[in-house]
């Protein structure tokens, strides 16, 4: 195996965090390690390149000893991303990538019209060619992190450790990136990263190191190994596992907490029923107000921030597995909901074909309902003017209001009281 632990145990002074761990890690994988804080997570990357030393059992790098070999060795074979880097002096963009080339051809070498176009290249996948001058402690966290994991890439090595790489990066450029490390698995390379996000994990890790106190859970493929049971089991939650229907990848959703007492749920109290089609975040000032309703959201994909912000308020949430159009059973729930609501709002959401189904629905429904309308419906469209027709045709209805108004859409919801 090009690495592989064997019996590694791990103390800082008396306290031990890592217990008797065994791993082997092939090519042609992207190997993924979730586990709650503390667990050890850390420690096991920087004793797997060799940044700490552990006394007990070894870690073998391509049939050697890690002890036994040096720094640059070491880093010829493994590059590694830790969570957080300063950089001490103010080098460039351009510099910081540079010194990942170090192990190929020495600090003080001359750079090869071959080393610049490396470097261009490295620049300009991660999307830092216009920033290439620009000093490193000027950037911002998300382009710190891109600029350390390009040093990384540069180094060309075999195999990758990261430590929670996707931290600050933005939702999109978190999916681009970890698009790319299954290309560097294609190209025969090695990943193994830190990583919280269990819905990214799944989604893009084929091999699942689960961690707790110190010690593996469970190692495995990740459908044996994301199971509601070791989930309950590492993090003390309780999720329902679904499969993505388009992309056959499985995926978690947190369940529920119930609050005990809630007006929302007092019987003798004639609780509204309003529902929200929402997305993208175009709800988040609308969902928290609606806090003494009997609030129901969807249809929105697992990730998103209104799923997000539902899920916190404890609102009712039909949800889609991520990145994924609406299926057949999601409609069917919303069209059930929709039966026994007393109002519905649509938020200010952009419509594209993935969504665009809540919109046929909403148009079949007679109850009261409020369209929410910042932009106007063509600058959402990207169904190229689908949308817009349904759109224009429901605002067009007698049980249909529209406002630009946060203001006066909560006057109407509390006018339904009276
Ligand atoms: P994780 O990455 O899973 O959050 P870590 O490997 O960072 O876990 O830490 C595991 C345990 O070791 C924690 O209890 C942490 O407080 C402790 N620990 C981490 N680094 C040190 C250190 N340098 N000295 C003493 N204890 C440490």
């Amino acid at each position: 195996m090009p690495i592989e632990c064997e019996n590694i145990s791990f103390k800082y002074w008396t306290k031990l965090v890592l217990d008797d761990i065994s791993l082997q890690f092939g090519k042609g994988h992207l190997y993924g390690i979730l586990g709650p804080n503390g667990s050890g997570k850390t420690t096991l990357l920087k004793v797997l390149c060799g940044i700490l030393k552990s006394k007990y059992g070894q870690v073998v790098v391509d049939e050697f000893n890690i002890k036994k070999m040096n720094i640059s060795d070491v880093a010829k074979k493994i590059a590694v991303v830790e969570q957080s880097t300063s950089i001490d002096f103010d080098y460039s963009v351009r510099e910081i990538v540079k010194m990942g080339r170090f192990t190929h051809i020495g600090r003080f070498s001359k750079e090869t019209s071959e080393e610049k176009k490396i470097v261009n290249e490295i620049l300009e996948q991660f999307n830092l060619s216009e920033l290439e001058n620009r000093g490193y402690n000027t950037l911002s966290g998300g382009e710190q992190q891109k600029v350390i994991i390009a040093r990384a890439i540069a180094q060309q090595s075999k195999i990758l450790l990261l430590d929670e790489p996707t931290t600050h990066l933005d939702l999109n450029y978190q999916i681009e990136f970890m698009e790319r490390l299954r290309k560097y698995i294609n190209d025969g390379i090695i990943v193994i990263i830190i990583i919280h996000d269990v819905n990214l994990a799944t989604q893009f890790c084929d091999k699942i190191v689960l961690l707790k106190e110190g010690r593996v859970i469970a190692f495995g493929n990740r459908e044996e190994i994301i199971t509601r049971k070791n989930l309950k089991l590492i993090y003390n939650i309780d999720v329902v596992v679904r499969k993505n229907p388009f992309s056959n990848s499985i995926y978690i959703i947190p369940h529920k907490i119930e609050f005990p007492t809630s007006m929302r749920y007092d019987n003798n109290f004639k609780i509204k029923k309003i529902h929200v089609i929402a997305g993208g975040g175009a709800a988040s000032k609308i969902l928290p107000k609606l806090n003494d309703y009997d609030v129901s959201v969807g249809i929105v994909n697992v990730l998103d921030d209104d799923y997000i912000l539902a899920n916190e308020l404890n609102y009712r949430i039909i949800s889609e597995a991520p990145f994924s159009p609406i299926t057949n059973d999601s409609s069917e729930e919303l069209k059930t909901i929709l039966k026994n609501v007393d109002l519905i709002i649509l938020a200010n959401i952009p419509f594209g074909i993935t969504n665009l189904k809540n919109l046929e629905i909403l148009n079949e429904s007679n109850k009261k309902i409020v369209l929410f309308e910042r932009n106007p419906i063509e600058d959402r469209d990207f169904t190229e003017g689908i949308a817009t027709t349904i759109y224009n045709n429901l605002k067009s209805k007698s049980n249909v209001k529209t406002t630009n108004n946060l203001h006066d859409l909560f006057k109407f919801i509390e006018s339904m009281e009276e």
